[in-house]
């Protein structure tokens, strides 16, 4: 099971390339796509759903070319955008039911099939309640269980955690995991925490390129040893950040405590750090 992009471009009608000369081959796993804002997430996946059409290069379900046979793809796949609405009235049992019959199942199948993904998304107990009256999190849970209706081989799922607090995160990023066993789930976002917790590999992502696709793992092996905790005034701190990247800043009692990549040991340099994921994506970019 796979789905190739080979030197993949977008160009939209106004003359912007969203996505420049992409080739990536994903296997079954939870795929993160890190990157800024503008940076062609939201456009590659809209390709990978087949909703927006390649200007140059291919997408290949096994084998299969997706622009002159999308309904292989579109089979198995399920897709839960940005910009996901829900009808306010309807309750949790009767939207799943809507898209069921959507995607074209019916009857007994259907109503099993709610039943089941009402369980996984953990929302039984709300069904009857009106979408009109759930939180974010629970929105977002309904949102993965209508693309779940045909038991996605696919799954696509674009800057899911945004809007959520903490709680709900958590919550989602393991639902995620769960269903991650012989299923691609392709998850975008510009939080790197929710990437570090569920992402087998990593793509970054900067203007449309790929800079990168690796585990979690190589890319904290990537800043090892380049991580340095500084300790100075507050006054220093512009002149730090023109000559540094700088990833994380705490201000405390005795001055500012930031995170500084660096090759060697920084002036107000304290200690090594142990890298994190927001290390490595700050690193990345500043290099690429
Ligand atoms: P991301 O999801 O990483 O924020 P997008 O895929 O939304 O990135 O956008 C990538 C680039 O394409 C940006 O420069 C954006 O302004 C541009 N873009 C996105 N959608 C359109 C569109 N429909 N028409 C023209 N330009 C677009």
């Amino acid at each position: 099971m796979q789905l190739v992009l080979e030197n993949v471009s977008k160009c939209y009608r106004n003359g912007t390339w969203a996505i420049r000369d992409f080739s990536l081959t994903f296997t079954p796993g939870v795929w993160g796509l890190l990157g800024p804002n503008g940076a062609g997430k939201t456009t590659l996946m809209r390709m990978l759903a087949t909703i927006t059409r390649v200007s140059r290069g291919r997408i290949l379900w096994n084998d299969v070319d997706c622009a002159t046979s999308p309904n292989a793809l579109r089979a198995v796949l399920g897709y839960l955008p940005q910009d996901f609405g829900v009808y306010p009235n309807l309750t949790g049992t009767e939207f799943l039911q809507y898209i069921a019959a959507v995607k074209g199942i019916a009857g007994k199948a259907a109503r099993e099939r709610v039943a089941e993904l009402l369980e996984v998304v953990n929302l039984t107990s709300e069904k009857r309640r009106p979408l009109g009256t759930y939180s974010g999190g629970m929105k977002q849970r309904i949102g993965i269980a209508q693309a779940l209706l045909n038991d996605p081989k696919v799954l696509i799922v674009d800057e899911p955690t945004s809007g959520l607090d903490p709680e709900e995160r958590l919550q989602f990023r393991n639902l995620l995991s769960e269903l991650s066993e012989n299923r691609i789930i392709l998850l975008s976002t510009h939080i790197v925490s929710d990437i570090e917790a569920v992402a087998t590999r990593v793509a970054l992502m900067r203007q449309g390129r790929l800079l990168s696709c690796m585990s979690v793992e190589d890319l904290l092996r990537g800043v090892a040893g380049r991580v340095w905790e500084v300790v100075l005034p507050s006054s220093g701190l512009e002149t730090l950040r023109q000559l540094y990247s700088v990833s994380g800043l705490v201000h405390r009692g005795d001055g500012v405590h930031a995170r500084v990549l660096a090759d060697d040991r920084p002036p107000f340099g304290t200690r090594l750090l142990e890298p994190s994921l927001e290390d490595a994506y700050l690193s990345a970019l500043a290099c690429n």
